[in-house]
């Protein structure tokens, strides 16, 4: 039922991590600056915007937590 494979290695497909689109040369493996600015910004952890960090502390909707081992 499930397809298993459906990225095929070896295929010429490299993608920008960040957003899918088809990388450019100039700012490979990204497709713009801007989304190289976006990685590195991961990467370094910090924002540009106000620090805020979220507290992983939302409610579950769907009332269905993690299992708890
Ligand atoms: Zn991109």
């Amino acid at each position: 039922m499930a397809e298993i494979t459906k990225l095929k290695p070896g295929r010429k497909g490299a993608k920008c991590p960040i957003c899918g689109r088809p990388p450019e040369p100039a700012y490979r493996p990204f497709c713009s600056k801007r989304c190289a600015d976006v990685d590195l910004g991961r990467w370094l952890g910090g924002d540009y915007r106000v620090a805020t960090e979220e507290t992983p502390d939302e409610p579950d909707p769907s009332g269905q937590l993690a299992k708890k081992e």
